[in-house]
């Protein structure tokens, strides 16, 4: 896993990308910003609620050593999303983006 310099909470100031789901940090939004070390440094932003995917979903478990990436957690919020797919309302006819799979799973199926 990258070395963590700085991790924490911010308010954006003004609109981010998701380092894991793509989608627009919000003004206003509260956001998780890292800065990590992993060969060059780097900084990391992402949604509140795909951090809490990622733990609900034990991402990191099974993450190498570079650490989650894009494209794993992709693949997780996919395998998740469509192991669900029987109740999930208009799931076949309307596209989500991974943003909303991640937010109606967090919603509707993993909150206990
Ligand atoms: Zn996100």
């Amino acid at each position: 896993m990258p070395d963590i310099i700085t991790q924490g909470k911010r308010k954006a100031r003004k609109e981010h990308i998701c380092d894991w789901c793509n989608s627009k940090i919000l003004i206003g939004e509260l956001y998780n910003h890292a800065v990590l070390k992993y060969d060059d440094i780097y900084t990391w932003k992402n949604h509140i609620e795909c951090m809490k995917i990622a733990q609900e979903l034990d991402m990191f478990s099974e993450t190498g050593s570079e650490g989650l990436d894009a494209d794993s957690f992709n693949d997780f919020v996919n395998y998740e999303f469509s192991n669900h797919i029987d109740s999930i309302p208009d799931a076949v006819d309307r596209k989500y983006s991974l943003k909303e799979k991640v937010d109606f799973l967090l919603d509707n199926i993993l909150s206990y």
